[in-house]
């Protein structure tokens, strides 16, 4: 009997079940075509925590366990016995493992490449269910017990903890939290070793030096995220951006056979992951997070092989000649036949002094759980008139004790959804102020005061408010692209028929064909998502984009 079946592992039986599941004979003698059979010792090391895991086990007789290394020996996660199988979602890109697999008796096992693992999963539509529950429980259950091989020790009270809680937790990756306000021995450990205030966060990375206020790409070269991508390589696509537009065209590509790599500046999600809850997407009749809508595309892209460069983003497309080069962050260019532009936008940021002081220390620009708890039943105000500063309101009215939604006009936005605007104005913990701005905010460190003045009646506010969403709207990230495809007076990227013939001929277009659907004034590039001028930004769209642009794309290959 394994082990697990007594191992205080939380959650439902049906989690529980999802998480550890034992395959059938006949899963098993199918799973075994696609690998090798071989014995096992007790004692032998299958996954060292650090490694890449490049390998898949599932257990025909004898146990495994799983164990997480810590500082007094080792914690026993679960252990797997016949009919099991060892591995979660971070085999399907070859990252490192942040646990330790080890034979606990003697036995044996089938063991598979991660190609085997990729071709069993594209082709076996049953055991590739089963598998992708158990990886996506699994990495779950370790995100949500903080049992992961990274610890964070940072402040509430700053902006690089924030972002990188947020880059660790949108890229699916368990860590440990120290807070130096609630933990003085925390305090007292860096003060003995010099860490000044701008150096916090830290962050220890298994068997490195500890980071101090480390990049995102810093981050992500520690913990070896792009390890495994060959720069070399010419690709048949690649996508720029990882939200919801360049996710869909990332899936779409790879389980139609393309060679894709999608490329994404900070972490997968794009908005979307930064919202709290989509409640318009289809087939989520009860709402879907966008952080769980990312994990679950991002998961699906690797099940069918796609490549994710993360936190490098392009920072030039090199345009005048195929194939195309896209040139990255930090250095290092990557070659082309086709390209998917999914870049999305950015929030918009209004002109009031002081406010990138508060950036992360006060001021959000996402209202999703990380920010909510930061606020707690606290006061907050939320700046904007639209979808997503309605969305925020609603969200965070069911925690904090009062929300202020500041609107620079008379009225909410004709846009915003009519179930936004029925809860807005049904909800006592929601004070809705027209034709209000802030026009100061104050604070030693973070944030603690905001002044907004009412633009009709002259007169001004001032609130001890420690908390301040920025949801008014976004300009789109295309000034990488430095004029290699036509824009519209805004920046957005003008695509198929809305660019004009005398646009087309400025633009050098060289074919007889007029552009496809999506495609740029440069053939073969293409635009999806919010970054398309006339893209009705909804996530429903992008991923509908996403999709179309690959299939033009295969059009084009074949020119
Ligand atoms: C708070 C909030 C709530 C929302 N709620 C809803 C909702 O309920 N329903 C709905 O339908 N829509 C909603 N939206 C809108 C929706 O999220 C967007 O329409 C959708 O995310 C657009 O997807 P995208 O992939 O085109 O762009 P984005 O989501 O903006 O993604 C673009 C990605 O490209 C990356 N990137 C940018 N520049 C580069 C570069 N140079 N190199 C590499 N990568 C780069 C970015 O980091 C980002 O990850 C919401 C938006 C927000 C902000």
């Amino acid at each position: 009997m394994a082990a697990h079946d007594t191992l205080n592992v939380p959650g439902s039986r049906d989690a529980r079940e999802g998480m550890f599941p034992r395959l059938t004979p006949a899963q098993m003698a199918r799973l075994a075509a696609h690998g090798t059979s071989r014995p096992f010792q007790a004692g032998e090391i299958l996954i060292q925590q650090g490694d890449q895991t490049t390998r898949f086990y599932a257990i025909t007789a004898g146990e495994v366990e799983i164990v997480r290394p810590i500082a007094t020996g080792e914690e026993l996660i679960v252990v797997h016995g016949p009919g099991e199988f060892v591995g979660d979602v971070h085999m399907l890109s070859g990252r490192r493992s942040v646990v330790r697999a080890r034979g606990r008796t003697p036995g044996t096992l089938i063991e598979l490449s991660r190609d085997g693992l990729l071709a069993l999963i594209q082709t076996d539509s049953d055991l590739s269910g089963i598998l992708m529950r158990a990886f996506i429980l699994r990495r779950v259950e370790l995100m949500s017990s903080g049992r992961g091989d990274v610890v964070l020790v940072g402040s509430a009270h700053s902006s690089g903890t924030l972002r990188l809680k947020e880059f660790l937790s949108r890229n699916g990756y368990p860590y440990s939290y120290l807070d130096l306000e609630k933990d003085p021995t925390a305090q007292e450990l860096l003060d003995r070793f010099n860490v000044p205030i701008d150096e916090i966060p830290i962050v220890l990375c298994p068997g490195g030096a500890p980071l101090r206020n480390p990049s995102n790409r810093a981050l992500a070269d520690c913990l070896g995220f792009n390890d495994l991508i060959d720069e070399a390589k010419v690709r048949d696509v690649i996508v720029v951006g990882a939200g919801p537009a360049g996710l869909a065209a990332a899936v779409y590509a790879a389980s139609e056979g393309l060679d894709v790599l999608a490329l994404e500046a900070t972490a997968p999600g794009g908005q979307a992951g930064s919202s709290s809850k989509i409640e318009n997407y289809l087939g989520f009749p009860s709402g879907v997070s966008g952080n769980e809508l990312a994990t679950r595309a991002y998961a699906q892209a690797e099940k069918f092989g796609a490549e994710i460069l993360i936190a490098r983003g392009a920072s030039r497309l090199a345009c005048d000649r195929t194939p195309y080069a896209v040139e990255l962050e930090g250095g290092g260019r990557l070659r082309t036949r086709s390209i998917v532009i999914a870049t999305g936008a950015q929030y918009r940021r209004p002109p009031i002094p002081n406010l990138s002081r508060f950036d992360g220390a006060g001021v959000y620009y996402g209202a999703t759980f990380i920010e909510s708890q930061l606020c707690g039943p606290d006061e907050v105000v939320v700046v904007g008139g639209g979808n997503s500063a309605g969305q925020a309101a609603v969200y965070l009215s069911q925690t904090s004790q009062h929300v202020y939604m500041l609107v620079r006009s008379g009225r909410l936005a004709e846009t915003m959804s009519r179930y936004l605007i029925r809860r807005i104005e049904e909800s006592p913990s929601i004070s809705l102020k027209t034709d209000s701005e802030i026009v100061d905010l104050e604070g030693d460190g973070r944030l603690q005061h905001v002044t907004w003045r009412n633009s009709r009646t002259g007169e001004t506010e001032t609130h001890p408010i420690r908390h301040v969403f920025m949801m008014i709207g976004a300009v789109p990230n295309t000034r990488w692209l430095d004029g290699c495809v036509v824009t519209d007076d805004k920046g957005f990227i003008k695509a198929g028929s809305d660019i004009t013939p005398e646009e087309l001929t400025r633009a050098r277009w060289p074919l007889g064909r007029s552009p496809h659907l999506l495609e740029t004034s440069l053939p073969g590039v293409f635009a999806d998502g919010d970054v398309r001028s006339g893209n009705v930004k909804r996530v429903a769209s992008a991923v509908g984009e996403g999709s179309v642009a690959i299939s033009l794309v295969h059009r084009v290959l074949a020119e």
